[in-house]
């Protein structure tokens, strides 16, 4: 037992029924509105807890289930959440399970506070690449898209308009602890429009109309913004105009588009190379 949480073991709550008020309010964070009312949102296992605590985020509650109990880093994540003000749970596997809506859940899991960067704070500088995603609404594609900007080394994503929470359960999954590195903001069509005009940034639009191949644009002059559409009606022209250039990647076969995440990873990866050379290893 780690030193720090010698004499704080009282302040662990042991909870084995699914009616306890506690339990409830965590699963309440399931849903949009508690998250929101909360400003709080789940994430599960311990790799991506510790990542979580040693970049700086703060955690409310952490859970663990009895198989957990003793192992010397659920021990050292317990002793960071008491320390930090938080409160530890160890409930049964059967709460744990609730609690993340799936069976054979991870042993642990912990309730943090939301994180969003207010877009006026976001000041881009040369080499850097954000995203921007319209109306995005599948959580799968938000979290893939999160963890490819973190592993290209993107400054940022920013949702515009009514998007998939990126702090919903099933786009943490999909971020594989990526939520937690890159910083993710938000807007209106007019606060995001208002915003490009001020940031001195090279928006680069996904169009299937656009003229222009994606890989003969210059990504290197200035910070870059890829804007990407809706999965299902594309980008609208009120952001498509807005944009400096409008790109397609080519395509041969019978499909029409290629999946947004997928179609964002290519982007990323093309903007990044003339960036970083990751090409030259
Ligand atoms: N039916 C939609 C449309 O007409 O645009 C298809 C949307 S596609 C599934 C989602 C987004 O991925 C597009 O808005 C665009 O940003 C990007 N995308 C997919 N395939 C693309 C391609 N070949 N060229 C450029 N962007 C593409």
């Amino acid at each position: 037992m780690t030193e720090q949480y010698k004499g704080r073991v009282g302040q662990v709550k042991e909870v084995t029924s699914l009616a306890n008020p506690i339990v409830k309010d965590i699963k309440a964070l399931m849903n949009k509105k508690a998250r929101e009312e909360t400003g709080s949102f789940i994430a599960e296992g311990l790799k991506l807890i510790i990542d979580a605590l040693e970049l700086g985020w703060t955690i409310r509650t952490l859970i663990y289930s009895k198989a957990a109990k003793g192992k010397p880093l659920v021990e050292k994540v317990a002793a960071k959440t008491v320390a930090s003000g938080g409160l530890v749970l160890e409930v049964s596997e059967k709460v744990m399970a609730s609690i993340v809506r799936r069976d054979n859940p991870q042993m642990v899991a912990g309730v943090f506070e939301q994180r969003w960067r207010p877009l006026a704070d976001v000041k881009p500088q040369k080499g850097e690449t954000y995203v921007a995603l319209d109306r995005v609404r599948d959580p799968g594609n938000l979290g893939t898209i999160i963890r490819t900007a973190d592993a290209v080394g993107a400054s940022g994503v920013i949702l515009v308009g009514d998007c998939t929470d990126p702090f919903a359960v099933e786009t943490v999954r999909a971020t594989m602890g990526s939520v937690f590195a890159m910083p993710v903001s938000r807007a209106t069509v007019d606060e995001f429009i208002a915003w490009r005009k001020g940031a001195g940034v090279n928006v680069v639009a996904t169009h299937l109309a656009g003229s222009v191949d994606y890989r003969t644009v210059d990504y290197a002059q200035k910070p870059v913004v890829v804007l990407m559409g809706n999965e299902q009606s594309g980008l609208p022209e009120e952001l498509a105009t807005k944009a400096d250039t409008r790109v397609r990647i080519p395509q041969e076969g019978r499909a029409d588009s290629l999946n947004l995440a997928i179609a964002t990873a290519v982007m990323l990866y093309e903007a990044r190379r003339h960036l970083l050379k990751l090409d030259r290893g």
